[in-house]
């Protein structure tokens, strides 16, 4: 059976029977990858520090017919400012979640590899971390093909959105005061449609210092929620329409 090295980050981490885990690991090589750690539940075990969640480690792992597995592993980056605080926690799990729900198996993107190790890096430091999560949903849904529409109306092509637009998910952007008229939209004001095209384009070190109300923070993470739970649906219709249309395939 073929050996192969990766390093990833466990973006969810599920028990199987006996003292086994299945980890979903979002590589730099080859992208997302399900891949099974035999006795790793077990206190004694010596993988068990480098398979948590939000880990980013070293894999050797070994090529399997249905899953592979984890031959050797050693942690690069534990995250202990991570594990020590609940709500930077809560943000490294919402920022492995999106990824595990919109990437496919072993389509690699370092792109993506590269935003979700350095958005947990900073997670561990800064202070503004709610607006570390919406920069790096934002970058994330722009790297996978999904940016979102934020410089005129989807509709009409109006650039005028003051003082109150809309967001519609299914739509990929912004709506004007006069096209917003479906009951889906999510509230998306002026102001809030500015910082998120900065939070599209900014480095998330910056964020320390962008003012931002209550207000916006609020419409911002409903905007994202929608948005976030519209592609992953998408994305799951989609495949599961490809295995339906898989079963008409006449075998080679
Ligand atoms: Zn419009």
């Amino acid at each position: 059976m073929k050996l192969y090295g990766v390093q990833a980050v466990v973006i969810n981490s599920r028990q199987m029977r006996d003292a086994d885990r299945v980890l979903t690991l979002y590589s730099r090589e080859k992208g997302k990858i399900q891949a099974v750690a035999h006795g790793v539940s077990k206190p004694t075990s010596r993988k068990r520090g480098a398979v948590q969640p939000f880990c980013h480690s070293e894999f050797l792992l070994r090529r399997g017919r249905e899953l592979d597995t984890v031959s050797q592993c050693e942690g690069r980056d534990i995250f202990p400012g991570l594990w020590s605080d609940l709500d930077r926690m809560g943000c490294a799990a919402q920022v492995c979640e999106p990824v595990d729900g919109l990437t496919v198996d072993r389509e690699p993107n370092k792109a993506v590899f590269d935003l979700l190790l350095g958005t947990l890096r900073k997670l561990e430091t800064v202070t503004e971390f709610e607006l570390t999560v919406r920069g790096f949903e934002l970058q994330l849904v722009a790297l996978l093909g999904y940016r979102p529409q934020l410089d005129y109306c989807v509709n009409c092509g109006n650039g005028s959105l003051n003082p109150v637009a809309a967001f519609s998910a299914a739509s990929g952007g912004l709506l004007c005061k006069s096209c917003a008229v479906g009951t889906d939209e999510v509230l998306c004001s002026g102001e809030t449609a500015a910082i998120m095209r900065l939070l599209l384009d900014w480095d998330p070190v910056k964020m320390d210092r962008l003012r931002v109300s209550i207000r916006s923070r609020n419409e911002m993470r409903k905007v994202l929620r929608e948005y976030l739970q519209w592609l992953t649906e998408k994305r799951s219709r989609s495949l599961h329409f490809l295995e339906s249309i898989s079963d008409y395939r006449t075998p080679d």
